[in-house]
């Protein structure tokens, strides 16, 4: 008899409890939303995931398990915020900003998402007190309602923009502020130092699905593309595009839910997750890589990370992407959402054109025109990611259909970090979705007790975290809507105290 699974951390697991899955994967090669590309020019080049860091223990204990090793992203020197044509030199995740109004703008921005977040658990954002509300809403609503300042609204489209690859009217409230609370909030998710993007694996993520599908030999089964799942009879039937038919007791599914389009079900799934894989699009993205004979950004103080908020420019965001070593010097830098919808007519030579023009920009360098290589991967090309980084819930979605995300359908079992509750939209999320997915079926089979299918990870003791202390200030200036009122309030009531003690001293009062 085969059993028959579908996603690597979860067939490991199977392995290791002692039964024998079979992996079958659509590309003719593992790793998926994760790519890792080895050529002459670049040494190894990661196209797709890349970035790690604290708080992502489960990615990080399996990367330890292979022998792949974490490196810092360079974030030594100054980072570049780029805005209304102009580069601001500054240290830290976030630019400062001077304007007195923005400044209480942005800090009651961050303030409120991380608030908000507060009221949402991560395993059923549908049961926040707020989440009818909340889900009604876009982001660019939520936006609209509490940035006063233009530069806040704009930051936090950016913002949008970056964690996502979809536009803040695209997503819902309820999710976004739920993706950005189970990865640990607006700093955590954001940051290089001490964040989401403090690390990378040296010598590139793939790595980690390629020791995982070595050490699992013979029953990982490459260029099996799945296109239908028959669960009528005694064991779960199976057929790929390769013509090939597998039966087993229990199948995982650990795909973005939007590609579950793709396979046949019989019987038809039931009518909540059949809307559902009809309602979840993939975000969009280009990722970039520029080459350059010398790492001339450092020299001229600056460590590689733009902030670019300029609409004409392709890119949004930079990291420095030269080797841990020093060698082979470039800068990252993702297309995102709307822009790289725009971009894609465009050939690589000219992508690579426009973005060297910004970054000359905004480095004030004229040795960014000059690239010695490049290298590029747009997702939304892609026929079994349909775009990434990962899926995002528009508006109403969340709150009518999220709570069969990852409810069984007969032996059928949902993993993919879709359908993760802790860095759900990275690989720590694929981890720990694939893992809980083979703990439901052992659980299913009499293995294991419910209580053990969720499982918290140990913090990595090689990448630990820091927690993120907000300052007095932080935590109390108020709002710019607040200052306006106090403002309003104060004002009113100076100019009744004046009014009253000029009458009280003109004998208009009463004085005894
Ligand atoms: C440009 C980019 C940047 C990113 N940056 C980061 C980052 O810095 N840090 C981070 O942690 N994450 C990042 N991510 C996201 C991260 O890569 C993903 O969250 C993670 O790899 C998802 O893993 P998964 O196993 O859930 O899904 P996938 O990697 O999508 O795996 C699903 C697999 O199923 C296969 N498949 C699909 N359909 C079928 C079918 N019908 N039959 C058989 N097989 C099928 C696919 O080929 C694929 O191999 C990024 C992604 C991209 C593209």
């Amino acid at each position: 008899m085969c059993w028959m699974y579908l996603g690597l951390c979860a067939t490991k697991l199977l392995v290791e409890s002692g039964l024998n899955p079979v992996l079958l994967e659509a590309r003719d090669r593992v790793g998926g939303r994760t790519f890792t590309v080895r050529n002459k020019e670049t040494k190894w080049v990661d196209l797709g995931g890349a970035y790690v860091g604290p708080t992502q223990n489960r990615i990080l204990r399996l990367a330890k398990q292979y022998g792949v090793k974490t490196y810092k992203v360079n974030e030594e020197e100054s980072l570049v915020h780029y805005v209304k044509g102009k580069s601001y030199p500054f240290k830290g995740p976030f630019p400062p900003v001077w304007n007195p109004f923005a400044y209480l703008d942005y800090n009651n921005l961050w303030r409120t998402m991380d608030k908000m977040g507060m009221e949402i658990p991560v395993d059923a954002p549908w049961r926040a007190p707020h989440a009818e509300e909340w889900d009604k809403m876009t982001m660019q609503q939520l936006f609209d309602k509490i940035c006063w300042t233009r530069a806040a609204r704009r930051f936090a489209t950016l913002f949008v923009n970056v964690n996502v690859t979809s536009e803040p009217h695209e997503v819902s409230a309820l999710w976004f502020l739920w993706y950005v609370k189970q990865c640990g909030g607006t700093m955590r998710i954001f940051s290089t130092t001490n964040g989401g993007q403090e690390r990378k694996f040296a010598g590139g993520s793939s790595q980690i699905s390629e020791g995982m599908a070595r050490e699992l030999g013979d029953c990982v089964k490459l260029e099996r593309a799945v296109y239908s799942i028959d669960q009528t009879g005694d064991l779960v039937v199976v057929k790929t595009l390769s013509e090939e038919i597998y039966k087993a007791k229990y199948v995982i599914l650990a795909i973005p839910p939007g590609l579950n389009l793709k396979i046949h079900f019989s019987p038809e799934m039931p009518p909540l997750r059949n809307q559902l894989i009809h309602r979840v699009p993939m975000g969009s993205v280009i990722k970039c890589m520029v080459y350059y004979r010398e790492n001339f950004w450092r020299k001229m103080g600056y460590c590689g990370s733009m902030v670019i908020e300029e609409e004409e420019a392709p890119i949004g965001l930079t990291l420095d992407d030269t080797k841990p070593d020093g060698t082979v010097p470039a800068i990252m830098g993702f297309i995102l959402a709307r822009k790289s919808r725009r971009l894609a007519g465009l050939t690589k030579e000219e992508r690579k054109k426009r973005i060297c023009e910004i970054y000359s920009c905004v480095l004030g360098s004229e040795e960014a025109l000059h690239p010695v290589h490049y290298e590029e991967k747009n997702w939304c090309e892609e026929e079994y990611s349909g775009g990434c980084y990962t899926a995002y819930f528009p508006p109403g979605i969340m709150t009518q259909f999220g709570r069969v995300l990852r409810e069984p359908v007969g032996r059928l079992y949902f993993a993919g970090t879709e359908t993760a509750t802790e860095w759900s939209g990275y690989m720590e999320g694929a981890v720990q979705a694939g893992e809980r997915a083979a703990r439901e079926i052992l659980c299913a089979m009499g293995k294991l007790h419910a209580s053990q299918i969720w499982q918290s990870e140990p913090e990595s003791l090689d990448v630990p975290s820091r927690p993120f202390v907000t300052t007095f200030w932080e935590r109390n200036l108020p709002s710019v809507g607040g200052f306006l009122k106090f403002m309003g309030v104060s004002s009113f009531l100076t100019l009744a105290t004046a009014v009253g003690v000029l009458a009280y001293k003109k004998g208009f009062l009463p004085q005894s």
